[in-house]
């Protein structure tokens, strides 16, 4: 079979974590956390798992010229995605995310965006041919929206269908709704899209239905370990997730994006291709980390093997 082939435009990041005792107060000092660094950045985190899900990747992104960007690129280049289009902006650092983690698990985050900032509608412009012979183009919302808007643009002029994942939450113009083919909010973003607070299956659907009305074709509400709620057309659906012992939330979106857009390119139907995500993610929560908790494709087939064999085929 022939990969799926996937354009992702996004962030890269590297994440820099310290685990504490407890976040520190506002000018306090607290010695004895444990440092480590993870790559991460939600573009770069749904390319690196669509690529261990199966696809051939092609990443637009902008980086800084400085280390933290050289090891991105680097492992991007390990997880076999295609870096011509990742760019090394000369006057801004790389993204980095300061993290810190409590040991009651609470977390304290701050974000400089540096080059992700820098990702202009001529970058997208330069994969233009790329995003044509794509079966998708995957995007988030941590680079500029006219960038994000430009790729969308480019995309349905090749009618290549847009899966927007839209996190961090934000409002979303009306334009670039009409041109998402399918959209992934968790339960906060589809609130603060639509107004409506998704608590369980019914607000779910309700909060589908709304952005269904703006022109949205499919819509996917991921609602953690309860699974997706999936709307388009007729069907309304609650596709259960996996159950696992989680270890560590971080990306469990991403995971769900990038391994979704591999479902969908190789042409599965799309409850399946909801199952293939959410089993995706539900390992990515069993692993520490943004991208080293991406799982390799024969894992995720492992847990859709075994789940089918244990007859929890459609429901649980
Ligand atoms: P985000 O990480 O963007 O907040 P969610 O929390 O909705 O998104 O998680 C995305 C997907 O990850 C879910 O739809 C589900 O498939 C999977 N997932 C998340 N948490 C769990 C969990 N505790 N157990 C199993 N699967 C999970």
């Amino acid at each position: 079979m022939t990969k799926p082939r996937i354009v992702v435009v996004g962030s890269s990041n590297t994440d820099m974590i310290i685990k504490l005792d407890r976040i520190p107060q506002p000018g306090e000092t607290i010695l004895g956390g444990e440092f480590t660094t993870a790559a991460g950045g939600k573009g770069a985190n749904q390319a690196v798992a669509a690529a261990r899900a199966g696809g051939e990747i092609t990443f637009v992104a902008r980086v800084g010229q400085d280390m933290f960007g050289e090891q991105a690129v680097a492992g991007f280049v390990k997880d076999h995605l295609r870096v011509q289009y990742v760019l090394r902006d000369p006057k801004a650092p790389s993204g980095v995310a300061l993290i810190f983690v409590a040991n009651d698990g609470e977390n304290s985050i701050a974000v400089a965006s540096g080059a992700n900032g820098r990702l202009i509608p001529s970058d997208v412009k330069k994969a233009e041919r790329a995003i044509a012979g794509a079966n998708s183009v995957l995007m988030q919302l941590e680079t500029p929206l006219e960038t994000v808007q430009a790729a969308a643009r480019s995309a349905a002029r090749a009618k290549v269908p847009v899966i927007l994942n839209p996190a961090p939450a934000r409002k979303l113009p009306a334009e670039l709704l009409r041109l998402v083919s399918i959209l992934t909010p968790n339960e906060t973003e589809a609130e603060l899209l639509t107004g409506i607070a998704v608590r369980n299956e019914e607000s779910a659907a309700r909060a589908a239905e709304a952005l269904l009305a703006r022109g949205v074709k499919t819509v996917i509400i991921t609602l953690g370990a309860r699974g997706a709620f999936l709307a388009e057309a007729s069907t309304r659906q609650l596709v259960p997730g996996f159950k696992v012992k989680p270890v560590d939330t971080t990306a469990a979106g991403d995971v769900f994006n990038g391994a979704l857009a591999v479902a969908l390119g190789e042409g599965r139907p799309l409850i399946e291709a909801v199952r293939f995500a959410n089993a995706a993610a539900a390992i990515s929560v069993t692993r520490l980390g943004a991208q080293p908790s991406a799982p390799a494709r024969s894992e995720i087939e492992k847990l859709l093997a075994g789940a089918k064999s244990a007859g929890r085929r459609t429901r649980r």
